[in-house]
């Protein structure tokens, strides 16, 4: 990920807290609580009014969510306490996606693949219910408590101001000057992991490429190379880090013809050390390789080195000069024209001869 986003707090954020409240204060005290009913709602007053809607209504979201909610309080009252206690720290696990994203060895983090046999029809409910509740949020009785989705996203972009997809840095992303929007992409994949589909840490505005192309369910939590496979957890960025940093980036070439140039020419290294293994996560999770030298074989990248070769020739600016407007413009605005990636080429075809 090339820079983080800023975590932007909206009152879409109170349906996680309702699915907290649901989590803890109904579904783990379902053994001593009693027959399902209204009444276990009265401490969140809003979500009660949401249970109570549902409740009353025969429409299709109305008996997804009620009747999911309801089905799930049954298993849990079945559970014994200590079962209970894995499922909450399972529950914490997955809700705290810095500490998944940072492998901290003592989170416990269960995807529905890793939960016990024994769970297994709980398991399908968990996984019926969390798949689907972030489409089916966008519904009238939540609208009037958590405002919509749309919205979100345009207070987000409104704070989010680089223009560009932070996962590649090639798409622009749709934005306050736009009527649609992007797709918010689950960075813990909802088909794999229980208990975070409606976590706005867990979700991500990424270009269509990115999010559809290229990541789709893959899990930035674990590496599918790794041979040891029972702990093949890995690092990852974490797309709302408060710290920035910056990745180098160096293309070279193995020869020096641009025009002939095949993505087997072209040779790419990524730092600093320090984020050697996220770096090669974000590279295997967005095939950023082979997009990166895509774009280098590319008619932008042509246009790159023609564009040095013009103001040369019809001008009389040295390369060398160019190629420090274009690193210091580089500095200041590094998303802007794929400067990052079209200053790492330049400096490739230095290298090797070409400027
Ligand atoms: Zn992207």
């Amino acid at each position: 990920m090339l820079f983080p986003y800023k975590y932007v707090p909206h009152t879409m954020d109170r349906m996680q807290r309702f699915i907290n409240f649901i989590f803890y204060q109904v579904w783990c005290r379902a053994y001593k609580a009693g027959a399902f009913r209204l009444e276990l709602f009265d401490g969140n007053p809003d979500l009660k009014e949401v249970m109570k809607t549902f409740y009353y209504s025969d429409n299709d979201n109305a008996y997804f969510f009620y009747g999911h909610i309801e089905r799930i309080y049954g298993m849990f009252a079945t559970l014994p306490r200590a079962d209970i206690k894995q499922f909450k720290r399972w529950y914490q696990g997955n809700n705290n996606v810095e500490k998944v994203c940072d492998n901290d060895p003592a989170l416990h983090l269960a995807r529905y693949a890793d939960l016990p046999p024994q769970h297994e029809v709980l398991s399908k409910q968990l996984a019926s219910f969390f798949t689907k509740l972030y489409d089916n949020v966008d519904i009238a009785a939540f609208k009037k408590k958590i405002g919509k989705i749309d919205d979100h996203y345009k207070a987000f972009m409104r704070e989010n101001t680089v223009g560009k997809c932070p996962f590649c840095g090639l798409s622009d992303m749709l934005g306050a000057n736009h009527t649609p929007r992007e797709a918010y992409d689950h960075y813990l994949p909802k088909k794999l992991y229980p208990f975070n589909s409606i976590n706005f840490r867990n979700l991500v505005p990424a270009c269509h490429h990115c999010n559809s192309s290229y990541k789709t369910t893959k899990d930035p939590a674990f590496n599918p190379k790794d041979p040891t496979r029972a702990t093949h957890r890995r690092k990852v960025f974490y797309p709302y880090a408060n710290s920035t940093y910056n990745i180098e980036l160096t293309i070279d070439f193995s020869k020096p013809d641009v025009d002939h140039l095949t993505t087997n020419d072209i040779q790419l290294a990524f730092g600093p050390p320090i984020l050697k293994e996220e770096i090669e996560t974000w590279k295997d999770v967005y095939s950023i390789e082979e997009r990166y030298k895509a774009k280098c074989c590319s008619g932008d990248a042509k246009d790159w080195l023609e564009q040095i070769r013009i103001l040369q020739d019809e001008h009389g600016i040295a390369p060398g000069a160019s190629l420090n407007t274009l690193q210091r413009q580089t500095a200041v605005a590094p998303f802007a024209n794929s400067n990052f990636l079209k200053k790492a080429f330049l400096e490739g075809c230095q290298r090797v001869g070409l400027i």
